[in-house]
């Protein structure tokens, strides 16, 4: 991994439930339980777990769009969390967020052109209506939508058109940070090599960092340098994207990946299939958060959470598969 352009340690979101007239706080969902990773300069980390497992809490969180219950998270050398709002604020043009709903995510009563320019205004980067116009045709273009549209609205796009669109928006500050939530999951698997095609092309081009979140392991895997696996608000598994998909270690992670289609009919994979849904957050089983649902489950799963520990150098895993005393992993051992 290149310079850490990003530092997440401990990272923590807590909801309280309340109940009574009082509302008294008589619990916690713990969407993000101790969180922590690095993302480094040009890079592509993504962040896969089921619906739920908190990666787009983490994501928001990241950005502040949700205040993070605890943790530290650095950015540039800056301690996100101490940020004022108005630092904050001019923090954001460096760190901006795709989300997976390209309709919902922009207003109706907008065209194209007011949608694009308006991180423009909010951020004071374009002095002019001259000067906003040609930043937006800049955009449109870069984002291979034709600027003769910006005066359209969101409807008259197609949901491909519409996620370039929410990118185009994303880029007007020129960030150096795109968290891309789902971006791709609402549309047509057609449509959804596209955008990803074009998501790499503009990091080549501008040096962009993607935090790339999804549920599909098949969805991050040619775009990602590095891939961390959540469950349960937790990270499971996190390596370098060619090993993780050569060799995956924590058995929420093979059953992901016993999942992705391969195209080599040899190469086959046995589909494992978890059993039940996943826990609430609010209250997650003891030990192991997986263990209820893992075919490898031993009795000390059942008590003891698993420590979080490289494996082997870059590989990480929170599995009592691979604790010192069962002999440092199978991975030596097989
Ligand atoms: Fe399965 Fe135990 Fe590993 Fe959890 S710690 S994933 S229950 S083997």
């Amino acid at each position: 991994m290149s310079e850490p352009l990003l530092e997440v340690q401990d990272l923590k979101k807590w909801f309280p439930i309340r109940r009574g007239i009082f509302s008294r706080t008589v619990g916690n969902v713990r969407a993000v339980d101790g969180v922590s990773f690095a993302v480094g300069a040009g890079e592509t980390f993504g962040l896969v777990g089921e619906s739920g497992c908190g990666k787009s809490t983490t994501g928001r969180t990241l950005l502040r769009l949700i205040e993070p219950t605890g943790g530290k998270i650095t950015f540039e050398g800056r301690d996100v969390r101490k940020l004022s709002r108005t630092q904050m604020r001019a923090m954001r043009r460096q760190m901006q967020i795709v989300f997976q709903d390209p309709y919902g995510s922009l207003n109706p009563r907008y065209t194209v052109r007011q949608a694009i320019e308006e991180p423009l205004l909010i951020h004071g980067l374009a002095s002019s209506s001259a000067e906003r116009e040609r930043r937006v045709a800049e955009l449109m273009d870069t984002v291979g939508l034709s600027p003769s549209r910006m005066n359209r609205y969101p409807h008259e796009f197609s949901g491909g058109q519409r996620q370039r669109i929410g990118i185009a928006r994303a880029l007007a500050v020129s960030p150096k940070l795109i968290v891309a939530d789902e971006p791709v999951s609402a549309l047509d698997v057609s449509v959804q090599s596209q955008v990803l095609n074009l998501m790499d092309d503009l990091q080549k081009q501008l040096n962009l960092t993607y935090i790339f979140i999804a549920h599909d392991l098949s969805v991050v895997k040619h775009i990602s340098d590095r891939i961390g696996v959540m469950y349960l608000g937790k990270m499971v598994e996190l390596a370098e994207a060619d090993d993780l998909y050569a060799e995956p270690l924590h058995p929420y992670t093979q059953a992901l990946l016993s999942a992705v289609p391969v195209p080599d009919p040899d190469a086959k994979r046995d589909r494992i299939i978890l059993q039940g849904d996943l826990p609430s957050p609010a209250n997650p089983p003891q030990g192991c958060y997986f263990h209820p649902r893992c075919k490898d489950a031993m009795d000390v799963c059942r008590v003891k959470a698993p420590e979080w520990r490289e494996v082997k150098p870059g590989h990480h895993v929170a599995c009592h598969l691979y604790d010192e005393e069962r002999g440092g992993s199978t991975w030596q051992t097989s």
